[in-house]
């Protein structure tokens, strides 16, 4: 038996189709994990190390996360094996034959993931009319540019803040991975009273207990600097931001950054995963045992995702910034009330709310 069936379950996958295109250059792979609840959304990540097993893992993900966002929408993903950096005409050859390879897959809308940009999706939306994570001159809500998942960051804090005794106001927060939605997310709660004590990024890290200048590390990051290059604070070691004195921790960058190894060391008593697992689940146990509220990936992080649903049915974005609030409200607070009730950790409480929407949808399926 092939490797594929591997991954079957009973939520899926539905589809996994691998895609060639010799004379594009084209390797790559997609998944179409489960469409019970319409079709599936999920990025494409274009990269040189990706995987089938990466693809699945994503693809299921993002079954959990459209299900607990409540969106008519299933999971999906898709990989291509390149290197994003190479020439931008190779590029658009390549996503334009992945967006031909996909066209007859209805049950899949793609959007932008790593490697991958509103460009991209235009090109694709041009080959065969549908992708989300659009320009906004041809009808997208740019997501990173509103800063829709940082913003869901922000307001799954909102929730979590009295379940984990952090009052907003006054928090010091820190953010590993001052990019699309770590940066948003320390400008939502700052608007909220936090100040951002510490900040890093794949070059290196900055820390102040009285407060970073959020204007001057969006100046840095901008002119493709590193925020470790600010004139104020303290340096700080490559994954020493995991430990650094705060309220509120916000890992929006690398999976896997809290681990067994350093999960002791976190002196948040919140910490929201901007990232998708950034926290093995050995790490996040032990946080639990610590008493720290850790709000799951895909709770914390479905702004995105709403927003690129949102986009897809022809919203405006100020209705995706209104359903960013309404569902990440009501999903973390249930996550945590379930946590609490049935003594669960809140990724556990997180799946099995998803799992039952998930089932309640498939039920009306043949
Ligand atoms: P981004 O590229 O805009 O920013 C990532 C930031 O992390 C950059 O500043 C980068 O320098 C930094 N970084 C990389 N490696 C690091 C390391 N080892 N230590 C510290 N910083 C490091 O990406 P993004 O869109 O902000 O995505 C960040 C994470 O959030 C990813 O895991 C992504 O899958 C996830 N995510 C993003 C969205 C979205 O809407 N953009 C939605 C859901 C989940």
């Amino acid at each position: 038996m092939s490797t594929t069936f591997a991954y079957l379950d009973e939520i899926g996958p539905e589809k996994v189709i691998e895609i060639a295109d010799p004379g594009a250059g084209l390797r790559a792979i997609l998944i179409v994990d489960n469409t019970a609840c319409g079709p599936a959304i999920g990025g494409c990540r274009m990269a040189p190390d990706v995987s089938l097993e990466e693809c699945f893992r994503l693809a299921r993900a993002m079954t959990f996360k459209n299900a607990a966002a409540g969106l008519p929408h299933g999971g999906g993903k898709s990989v291509i094996f390149a290197d994003p950096a190479m020439v931008p005409e190779k590029k658009e050859e390549l996503i334009r034959a992945f967006g031909r390879a996909i066209g007859e897959i209805e049950s899949y809308i793609v959007g932008p993931d790593m490697g991958t940009n509103e460009v991209a999706m235009a090109w694709i939306r041009d080959e065969i009319g549908r992708s989300v994570g659009l320009p906004r001159e041809i009808g997208g809500i740019p997501l990173d540019e509103i800063g829709a998942t940082g913003r869901g960051v922000a307001v799954a804090a909102d929730v979590a803040q009295q379940a984990a005794g952090v009052p907003l106001s006054g928090a010091r927060i820190a953010v590993q991975g001052f990019g699309a939605v770590g940066r948003w997310a320390a400008r939502f709660l700052a608007d909220q009273g936090a100040a951002l004590v510490a900040a890093s990024d794949s070059r290196g890290g900055i820390a102040a207990p009285g407060g970073l200048d959020l204007d001057r590390l969006d100046q840095l990051k901008q002119a493709g600097r590193s925020v470790s290059e600010l004139d104020e604070g303290k340096r700080l070691e490559p994954g020493e931001i995991i430990g650094v004195a705060c309220d509120i921790l916000i890992p929006a960058a690398r999976p896997d950054v809290i681990r067994a190894n350093n999960a002791r060391a976190v002196k948040a008593r919140l910490v929201l995963e901007g990232a998708n697992i950034p926290a093995t689940a050995e790490a996040e146990r032990l946080l639990h045992e610590r008493g720290v509220v850790v709000v799951p990936d895909f709770i914390a992080n479905a702004g995105g995702v709403i927003c690129a649903s949102v986009e897809y049915h022809g919203g405006s974005e100020a209705t995706a910034t209104s359903m960013i609030t309404e569902m990440v409200t009501r999903n973390t607070e249930e996550t945590l009330v379930r946590a609490r009730r049935d003594g669960l950790l809140p990724r556990e409480a997180a799946s099995r709310m998803a799992r039952e929407r998930l089932v309640r949808a498939m039920s009306y399926r043949r």
